[in-house]
């Protein structure tokens, strides 16, 4: 039997509705034994997550604030959906120790913990599965660092000979025994380890969409769905800020080699994206899988005569930056320059003043300048065999358009080319880029 691991967002457990189809889902193949819950998201778009809910509770709890009217809505959330799928079950002792806890000792780990921890509980319930608590075999160090090889050993033990469990996503315990959480989005974490640890043969990651879409719907007009994509293809899109699976939550089922499929509970019968280790045989050779980007980037560039002759050159610059722990998004070299791009957001205030004369009292460079405001954007495609032709094209089309490129960065493998433009550019440029991939998207 094809062993499944489903992990449901928190819009396709936002109300009773969901639930129900959450339900329909899960009997429909005996294999889908393992669920992964979200804490119940929005229902409409003006609604407020139960996360959020939470955290607004505790943070009035800290700033002596009255957090019992938040707390009556987040009982009133689950309450609604018991009632409604007439499940018998008592939440007011857990809504009892929430808060205790809120009036003893108000943590940001535990109260986001509470709202996959609860809907987790009731899910297992309407489902007839067995509830498993991850504070019991998720596990943190006490700096918050998950541990995944201890994680696997302790999961894939507590899962083994259980025939059907809901397993709460989103948080764990650290060794300390506080609850610890994953950042934001970080179910999608716990599906990918729990497919990890029991070995599944899919990983599927249900949510609000069909699927991966090559370009940002804000920005592009009805873009296409991608059936086929590479982990290595996700992970550089998720990286450069597609979202629809949380960038961490590649890793667990990819190191397995499990196929992650991103499903739409709203249209069960929708294909969605599968995501494998490699694209199989049919998908032709020129598909892209998209193309994505951020703004918020600074640019510093650093020119020095001869400096190309010697050896270490653009370690001492990188090392400004990493001694100051800041990752950088690119480094290019080129005859006597290096060119580094950061995140303007590790480089504000006196940051990049201090960056800059560490520069200078180092290398005593020619000419040093930093160009802000700027944005990166990636196109992706593992599978083009004919890198150079198409880099060539989506140039020729962003130069069409009228827009400067600032840097221009493809390595030697096939996986992606990387521009950098002006901020005000980025939307056109994804415009420009996206129309000369379109052809080339989920052949
Ligand atoms: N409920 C958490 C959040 O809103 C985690 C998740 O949904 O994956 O971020």
């Amino acid at each position: 039997m094809t062993v499944k691991v489903l992990k449901f967002g928190g819009t396709s457990l936002a109300d009773a509705g969901q639930f129900r189809k959450v339900r329909e889902i899960v009997y429909k193949e005996p294999g889908r034994r393992f669920v992964v819950a979200s804490a119940p998201g929005k229902r409409f778009p003006e609604d407020v997550k139960v996360t959020d809910l939470l955290y607004k509770a505790m943070r009035k709890a800290v700033s002596g604030g009255n957090y019992q009217t938040r707390l009556d809505e987040i009982r009133d959330r689950f309450q609604a959906i018991i009632d409604e799928l007439e499940i018998s079950m008592d939440i007011s002792p857990d809504i009892e120790i929430i808060k205790e806890h809120l009036a003893a000792n108000p943590d940001s780990s535990y109260m986001g913990s509470r709202g996959e921890y609860l809907n987790s509980k009731i899910l297992a319930e309407y489902l007839g599965f067995e509830f498993v608590d991850p504070a019991e075999c998720v596990l943190f160090d006490n700096d918050g660092k998950f541990l995944a090889a201890e994680t696997r050993e302790l999961l894939s033990r507590r899962l083994e000979g259980v025939e059907c469990a809901v397993v709460a996503g989103f948080y764990g315990s650290r060794k300390d025994g506080r609850l610890q959480t994953f950042s934001r989005g970080g179910s999608d974490i716990t599906g990918s380890i729990v497919a990890e640890a029991v070995e599944a043969d899919i990983y599927e990651n249900w949510t609000d969409v069909s699927g991966l879409l090559a370009a940002d719907p804000r920005i592009i007009d009805n873009p296409k769905g991608v059936e086929y994509m590479t982990y290595r293809e996700l992970r550089a899109l998720s990286y450069m800020g597609a979202s629809v699976l949380h960038r961490d939550a590649v890793y667990p089922a990819a190191k397995a080699g499990i196929p992650i499929n991103i499903r739409n509970t709203n249209r069960p019968d929708d294909k969605g994206t599968m995501i494998v280790p490699e694209m199989p045989e049919w998908v032709t050779a020129d598909q892209i899988s998209g193309v994505a980007g951020f703004k918020g980037v600074t640019i510093i560039h650093i020119e020095k005569m001869r400096v190309s002759d010697e050896a270490g050159f653009t370690a001492v610059i990188l090392d400004v930056f990493k001694d100051r722990g800041i990752p950088f998004e690119q480094c290019q070299t080129g005859i006597d320059t290096v060119t580094v791009a950061v995140r303007s957001e590790f480089v504000e205030g006196t940051v990049l003043n201090e960056i800059l004369y560490d520069i200078e009292k180092q290398l005593d460079p020619d000419d040093i300048f930093v160009r802000s405001n700027m944005a990166l954007i990636a196109v992706v495609g593992e599978n083009n065999a004919d890198s150079c032709n198409a880099t060539s094209e989506l140039l020729n089309a962003v130069n069409d358009a009228g827009i400067e490129i600032c840097t221009i960065n493809q390595g030697a493998g096939n996986l992606n080319m990387l521009i950098n433009v002006n901020e005000a550019d980025y939307e056109k440029t994804l415009i420009a880029l996206y129309d000369v991939i379109e052809g080339q998207v989920g052949k």
